[in-house]
């Protein structure tokens, strides 16, 4: 019995530390965000199929803390989501990255949005802001929203999606598989792109069950006119099976990691070197 009692202090103990830490990153971003040479944001290379061109990239956000050296978006997103600080940081990564896209006019860009950024009336408004003072097409940009989303009644998601929709901007459904993924949501919320999550590339190899589900996604998001990125490819053999089932994109290490600005620069400038 006091063994229970002890196992309940030991979890408070574990609650308490995690709340300190969330709340540490917390004031850390926040004061990150106000200097904000502590974060930039890198960019992974995503090849086209079946021409194996750099079609563009991902933007992805980095901190390095002065003190704590590099700290994983897996545990500063959260946190900048659970406190609202998401929408000074999403905007940061989202002007870098139009700043990049303006520079490089037909390559696309894609950028991670959180679903309170998208559950801003005003958000619209300020994607077209940054999109004017950049100078980036609205063509060229590709937004990755969540499966989350899709379960979202909300009026202004839709209608921001809507709007962005008919202004030329894409809308990517993101980590694709690991929700309540299901098409039938695709009606409610038309999108442009799946994103194959990781957890399926990475089980692919000839003869596996997981090549038969994404030989399913694949073929029936062509028949709704709706393209394919397969995320997290890192070998060969992932690559050829995903390039014959008829992926439109590929993206992973097998191709690059998330590199800095400079570097995505030279490999749009130069894709042999890449
Ligand atoms: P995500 O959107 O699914 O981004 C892909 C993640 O997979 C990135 O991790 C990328 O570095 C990693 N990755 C790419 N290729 C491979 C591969 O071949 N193998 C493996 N093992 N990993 C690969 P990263 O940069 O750590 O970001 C993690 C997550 O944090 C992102 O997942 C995204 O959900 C979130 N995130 C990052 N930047 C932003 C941002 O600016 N805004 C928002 N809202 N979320 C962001
Ligand atoms: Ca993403
Ligand atoms: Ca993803
Ligand atoms: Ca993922």
């Amino acid at each position: 019995k006091s063994g229970g009692r002890n196992r309940a202090v030991v979890y408070e103990e574990r609650m308490n530390e995690v709340l300190q830490l969330q709340r540490t990153i917390e004031s850390e971003l926040r004061e990150a965000l106000r200097q904000s040479d502590q974060l930039s944001v890198e960019f992974q290379p995503l090849m086209s199929q079946p021409n194996g061109d750099i079609g563009g990239a991902e933007a992805l956000a980095r901190w390095l803390h002065p003190k704590y050296g590099k700290i994983s978006p897996a545990k500063f997103i959260p946190v900048a989501e659970n406190s609202g600080l998401i929408e000074d940081l999403g905007e940061f990564v989202l002007r870098r990255a139009c700043e990049m896209g303006a520079q490089w006019p037909g390559r696309t860009i894609a950028v991670n949005i959180s679903p309170t950024q998208l559950r801003n009336p005003t958000f619209a408004t300020r994607v077209f802001d940054i999109l004017h003072q950049t100078g980036m097409r609205a063509t060229d940009l590709e937004l990755e929203i969540t499966e989350s989303i899709l379960l979202d009644d909300e009026h202004v998601s839709s209608q921001n999606l809507r709007t962005f929709r008919s202004s030329g901007i894409h809308i990517a459904l993101d980590d694709f598989g690991t929700g309540y993924s299901s098409l039938s949501y695709l009606r409610r919320y038309p999108v442009d792109r799946i994103k194959i999550d990781r957890s399926f590339v990475s089980q692919l190899s000839k003869g596996h069950a997981s090549v038969a589900i994404v030989q399913a996604i694949i073929s029936l998001a062509h028949a709704m006119d709706i393209e394919i990125t397969a995320e997290g490819v890192e070998t060969e053999e992932q690559a050829e099976i995903l390039i014959q089932l008829g992926s439109n994109t590929l993206q992973g290490y097998l191709f690059s990691r998330p590199v800095p600005a400079d570097e995505i620069a030279r490999i749009f400038a130069d894709p042999g070197s890449g």
